[in-house]
């Protein structure tokens, strides 16, 4: 491929006078234009690109070709949940019946929309195990705000004003701390034992009747069950707080266990993850949040209810904490999930976590003896590498060997998407990998071989690790420059 040609920027393929589209000429007088006050126009019309049809469709189709997705490989991003996304989500979605939907619809017009959202929080109070759900979150981050200002609702509810602080694990993914930070809450830090859980010893002296609740992700971000679950609600429920499941880590549980049936009060779903609608760059999320009996009445508006006739309809409580999106949030995400609740089925998805469980696990067994495993034992959906073993040139104290970035620089030469690294931060040479369900053997063991050579490449070959990428569209790029001299603008 010509890389002058194809990866320039659009600006720079530009020429003076190419044109794509030719119009006729206007037949109105750009009279609005005139009217608009000297100090809101532009002296020079702006810098836009001019080029031709052809070069604009073949350079944004090379571009995509550089992108890399999980419908070109495998995507074993750890805390993420890469799983595929079933094309029957997306044309479901397509149907014009939920796209030319207005949100301000009467309601007698939308009974199928209504139900479809209303059976969806119905199935996922189901496999959480409590009372009600609310859809309109728009992401897991915002599920976390949405579920502490549930909790904080309930606390001011009964007039118990001076319960401001709330627990996290020192092992939480980042959101944790920010969601409570923006619900004004302060952050208070309980470390985690040697076995990568919760440590019940270091909790007990941080309650009191300052807690608003905890926050828990159950199998944590290392892919540990917190086996201490009963004692830790006791604890907290006894102090006056409630515990918060981050669910975002649901994929290894489903059909095994439900967080309702463990103690916790208010949870988040992500559907970008456990329910197989897109992720990030790929489109909008969704951040359901679920509540235990007693706590509903403090959910968002507006939500959906079933009337005695069997006919839907949206309305609002007294003692909701308001509305956290437009209407539903976002509606052709919450029926990408539905269509993929439907297509599995109740025992599709008992396979589902049990899948990943194994996949994780397979993954680890096999590589462990290249990549150091600071927590031996069953994982879930997912586990951390410390690095490579001190036999293939991991040291954890000196950069000059062969650290986790280049390992995951290696793997993209080898065509996979990287893992998680450097995160959670219990370790310094984190790499973590999860594989969810949808993936053949055959794929888990391409990913195993690349782990290997590039281990074996680590021992024999340093040099070219630490070199590595080497066959990427663009080479190592220089992240702290990028970070301290971010151009934005083509000038
Ligand atoms: C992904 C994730 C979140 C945040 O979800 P977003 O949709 O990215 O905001 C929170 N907690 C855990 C454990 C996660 O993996």
């Amino acid at each position: 491929m010509n890389n002058k040609l194809y990866s320039n920027l659009i600006f720079e393929l530009s020429r003076p006078g190419r044109v794509g589209y030719s119009l006729p000429p206007c037949e109105v007088e750009a009279e609005g234009l005139s009217s608009l006050p000297a100090a809101v126009r532009r002296d020079e019309a702006p810098c836009l690109p001019e080029a031709d049809e052809q070069t604009v469709a073949r350079h944004y189709t090379n571009m995509s070709n550089n992108n890399f997705g999980v419908d070109t490989g495998f995507y074993p991003l750890g805390s993420c949940t890469m799983k595929y996304n079933p094309k029957i989500n997306e044309e479901m979605a397509a149907l014009p019946a939920f796209t030319q939907l207005h949100p301000a619809q009467p309601a007698d017009t939308v009974q199928g929309a209504l139900r479809l959202y209303w059976e969806e929080q119905q199935m996922l109070s189901e496999i959480a195990g409590l009372s009600e759900f609310t859809l309109n979150p728009y992401a897991g981050a915002h599920g976390e705000l949405t579920g502490l200002m549930t909790i904080r609702a309930y606390h001011r509810s009964r007039g118990d004003e001076k319960r401001t602080k709330i627990i996290v694990p020192d092992s939480a993914h980042g959101t944790n701390p920010a969601s409570a930070a923006v619900c004004g809450l302060q952050i208070v830090e309980v470390k985690s034992t040697a076995r990568g859980t919760v440590d019940v010893e270091d909790l007990k002296p941080l309650l009191g009747d300052d807690i608003a609740g905890m926050m828990m992700t159950n199998p944590n971000t290392l892919g540990i069950f917190e086996t201490e679950i009963p004692e830790i609600a006791r604890l907290v429920h006894e102090c006056g707080g409630l515990m918060y499941y981050d669910g975002a880590n649901l994929n290894p549980m489903l059909g095994v266990c439900r967080p309702g049936d463990m103690g916790f009060d208010v949870m988040h779903i992500n559907l970008h993850k456990t329910f197989s609608t897109p992720h990030g760059g790929g489109g909008p999320g969704d951040g359901p949040i679920g509540v235990r009996k007693g706590l509903e009445q403090f959910l968002p508006d507006p939500h959906v209810v079933r009337r005695a006739d069997g006919t839907f309809a949206l309305e609002c409580r007294d003692g909701s904490l308001g509305s956290v999106s437009a209407f539903l949030g976002n509606y052709g995400i919450i029926v990408r999930a539905y269509a993929y609740l439907l297509a599995l089925g109740s025992d599709g998805f008992k396979m589902a976590g049990r899948l990943a469980t194994l996949n994780a696990n397979y993954i680890k067994e096999r590589l462990k003896s290249h990549y150091l495993l600071p927590i031996e034992g069953l994982c879930k959906h997912e586990f951390v590498f410390d690095g490579l073993r001190p036999e293939y040139g991991g040291d954890h104290h000196d950069d000059a060997h062969v650290t986790t970035l280049d390992v995951a620089k290696s793997l993209l030469d080898l065509g996979f998407h990287a893992p998680t690294i450097y995160f959670p931060l219990l370790f310094h040479e984190a790499l973590m990998i999860e594989p969810t369900e949808t993936e053949s053997k055959d794929t888990l063991d391409a990913f195993i071989e690349a782990m290997i050579s590039i281990a074996e490449r680590a021992k024999t070959d340093p040099e070219s690790v630490k070199a590595a990428p080497h066959h990427t569209p663009i080479r190592r790029a220089d992240d702290v420059k990028a970070v301290k001299d971010a151009i934005f603008t083509y000038r």
